[in-house]
């Protein structure tokens, strides 16, 4: 078989370390909220870890089985 496309859907423990709860399981993956980091060393979030968002994405598998991350907004 040259490549499997995946059918799993994407489980929680593939998340990042910055998902800070899991709103909604749905067919291929979560709606997910996070309080990222910049990477900005000079930004609070890095400096007195005050996070950004919280914000909402949709973490899935697309039809090609790459998991994907879709910026909903903020939550
Ligand atoms: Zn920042």
């Amino acid at each position: 078989m040259l490549f499997e496309v995946r059918q799993q859907p994407v489980t929680a423990n593939e998340l990042d370390d910055n998902v800070t709860a899991i709103e909604e399981q749905t067919d291929s993956g979560a709606i997910v909220t996070k309080m990222p980091t910049c990477g900005d060393e000079m930004c609070h979030c890095m400096i007195d870890n005050e996070k950004h968002g919280p914000y909402r994405y949709h973490v899935y598998c697309d039809d090609r089985g790459k998991v994907t991350v879709d910026y909903l907004g903020k939550a």
